[in-house]
């Protein structure tokens, strides 16, 4: 069941010196979309988490059709002046500069654990920020589980909950 077939190596995207991973061939083959969606839903036991908390914007991907899967809702995690709401934010460091991110204050109101979700996990930095927010707003992260993880970087380290990955690189 390996997605490893359906991810395109990009060098020098979107700058010089990344390999990025390309999961556009994921999603357009029924046979990848379908093993990344079953496999995520076998990194975590869905009877540990309400709802599924995703990343913008490649986390709403896999993030939606996960909690559609499994009969569950969807919270957006946004970048700011999205959410038309009341927010929280986050704002965390990136290698140049830095970024926030936002949630709805009643994101939890459904139930409060939740299973984040993002298509990649590199530094961490994104993934530590969406914790920190999901506490804020009253939510209890059970867990975060990836697509791919890049584990030549120190990225799981930085997150206080099981950190699980359908792809290691
Ligand atoms: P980080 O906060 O460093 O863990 O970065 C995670 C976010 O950046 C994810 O939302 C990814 O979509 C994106 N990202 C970082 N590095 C890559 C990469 N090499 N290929 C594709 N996406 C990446």
């Amino acid at each position: 069941m390996s997605i490893e077939p359906y991810i395109r190596d990009v060098p020098d995207f979107p700058k010089p010196g990344i390999l990025f991973k390309d999961i556009t061939p994921l999603l357009q083959s029924p046979e990848g979309l379908r093993r990344s969606i079953e496999g995520l839903t076998e990194l975590v036991d869905p009877e540990s988490y309400d709802l599924v908390v995703g990343i913008e914007s490649r986390g709403f991907i896999f993030g939606t059709a996960l909690a559609h899967h499994l009969d569950k809702g969807f919270v957006p995690i946004r970048k700011p002046g999205k959410l038309p709401w009341k927010t929280a934010s986050e704002s965390y460091e990136l290698e140049y500069g830095k970024d926030t991110i936002e949630i709805h204050v009643d994101a939890f109101e459904p139930g409060p654990r939740a299973l984040i979700v993002d298509d990649l996990l590199a530094t961490g930095g994104t993934a530590e920020a969406a914790l920190k927010l999901v506490r804020r707003v009253g939510g209890e992260p059970v867990a975060c589980a990836f697509v791919i993880e890049l584990s030549f970087l120190p990225g799981r380290q930085r997150l206080d909950v099981p950190v699980h990955a359908l792809m290691k690189v």
